[in-house]
């Protein structure tokens, strides 16, 4: 086996992502591991230019690889990035496919054998003859430990072109890439990518691309609009030789941006999700927060309390489903559902300020709406729902509307606009 540097001579700039597996073309399975790699890869500055998947049949992988580096249908990459296959089973067949392509011999690679006994020695299961195929290697290649499962990974190829082979199982393929794809790749790469997500509430994907485009049409640093569940995200990117560089190129055009008329509607950089900024917000203001909640049926709560840390502001959360539940926890009056039923503004507004009345905390959020498919009203038809926020300033309700789409979906961009509008009260 060899060391990292005698893998190859030149630097890895393109990059195809090929996965090998029935489940993926049936559909059992989705291809996260495509989309993982991408991203990772992307970071790295290294281009993807095309994720294949194709079935476990030896003559289908030889054509992908050949396609990927040959050059005689499509551009020409540098590396391939393989997972799946590499399992003691008759159908995992990459490693011995990928060997054949660069025409080496399979070699006992003794340090995987003794790893893979040792693994069935301490879990006390006898290792059958078929394990002993996954210590067989390819001559000349670097063998990649695996610390969460029997399969090591590898890299084998030859001065232009290398061949990356990982695991299917994603709890297996991403450690491996982490711990040892990317450093080696590191060596043979002279660009970097860094990426920053600017966060905007209150402004639609189309006005953002009106506003901006006089800086979207460089292309690095590049500034591209994606339009999320109740908010728009501007990915700003940069490719530079360090990550200094690269930063300093992306600091630049986020400060651009933030001196636009966009500048205003900017609600956060690289947050993960709504209620972490919510989260952030009510630690920094030293507020706590309660919810209640009928159609979404606690999703508020599930999602905040999904943040760690989440216990220094949720107090906790009423589920309101039916209306003598609305009246008896958090005090709504019937009177008022009698005159414009529960889903109006004023019960929204009731049961906002019901649960910090209730609770003792500082805000208290409510939802109440149709999530359909069936239901709703000609006034109020379903995808609308109303949000309460009660807080120190006052309280108010917003009318949110999500006209065709599914219960899902209503309830997901329900607490993201929620969580985003609780924000935006609690600005300075
Ligand atoms: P094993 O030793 O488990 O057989 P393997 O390297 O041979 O590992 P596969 O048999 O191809 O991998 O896949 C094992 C499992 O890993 C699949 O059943 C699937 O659940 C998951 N998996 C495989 N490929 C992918 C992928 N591209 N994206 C997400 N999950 C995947
Ligand atoms: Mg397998």
């Amino acid at each position: 086996m060899v060391a990292w540097q005698e893998l190859r001579r030149s630097p890895v700039r393109h990059a195809e992502i090929l996965c090998v597996g029935n489940e993926l073309l049936f559909g059992d399975v989705v291809n996260t591991n495509a989309a993982y790699l991408s991203a990772k890869l992307t970071s790295m500055g290294i281009k993807v230019l095309h994720h294949t998947v194709v079935e476990d049949n030896p003559q289908a992988l030889n054509i992908a690889l050949n396609d990927a580096f040959s050059g005689e249908r499509r551009p020409a990459v540098d590396l391939v990035v393989l997972t799946g296959g590499l399992g003691p089973t008759y159908d995992d067949l990459t490693k011995e496919t990928v060997a054949n392509f660069f025409g080496r011999e399979m070699t006992l690679h003794q340090p995987s054998l003794d790893t893979i006994q040792a693994y069935f020695e301490s879990t006390g299961r006898t290792m059958t003859p078929n394990n002993q195929k996954q210590a067989m290697m390819p001559v000349g290649a670097v063998v990649l430990p695996n610390h969460n499962g029997t399969a090591p990974g590898l890299a084998v190829g030859d001065e232009q072109h290398t061949a990356v082979l990982l695991p299917g199982p994603p709890f297996e393929m991403k450690p491996m890439f982490e711990e040892s794809v990317q450093p080696l790749l590191q060596h043979f790469c002279n660009q970097v990518l860094v990426s920053h997500n600017i966060h905007l509430m209150g402004i639609g994907e189309s006005d953002t691309e009106h506003r901006l485009r006089h800086l979207m049409s460089a292309s690095n640093p590049s500034l591209a609009p994606y339009c999320g569940m109740g908010e728009v995200r501007l990915r700003v990117t940069a490719e530079a030789q360090d990550i200094p560089t690269a930063e300093a190129m992306c600091q630049t055009l986020i400060s651009q941006v933030e001196a636009s008329s966009v500048g205003e509607f900017i609600y956060g950089m690289d947050i993960p999700n709504p209620e972490t900024a919510l989260v952030e917000r009510l630690k920094a203001l030293g507020y706590t927060m309660g919810t209640a909640e009928s159609c979404t049926g606690g999703l508020m709560g599930a999602r905040i309390t999904a943040i760690s840390g989440a216990s220094a502001v949720f107090m906790g959360g009423f589920m309101t489903y039916c209306n003598e539940v609305k009246i008896k926890t958090v005090n709504v009056n019937p009177d008022t559902i009698a005159a414009v039923t529960e889903v109006s503004h004023e019960v929204a507004k009731q049961m906002a300020d019901g649960t910090r009345a209730s609770l003792g905390c500082d805000v208290g959020i409510s939802a109440t709406g149709y999530a359909g498919p069936g239901g709703g009203t000609p006034e109020n038809p379903v995808g609308t729902v109303y949000v309460g926020i009660s807080t120190p300033k006052g309280t108010v309700s917003h009318r949110l509307y999500f006209p065709r789409k599914t219960r899902n979906y209503i309830r997901e961009a329900v607490c993201n606009r929620a969580f985003l509008l609780a924000l935006e009260m609690l600005r300075d």
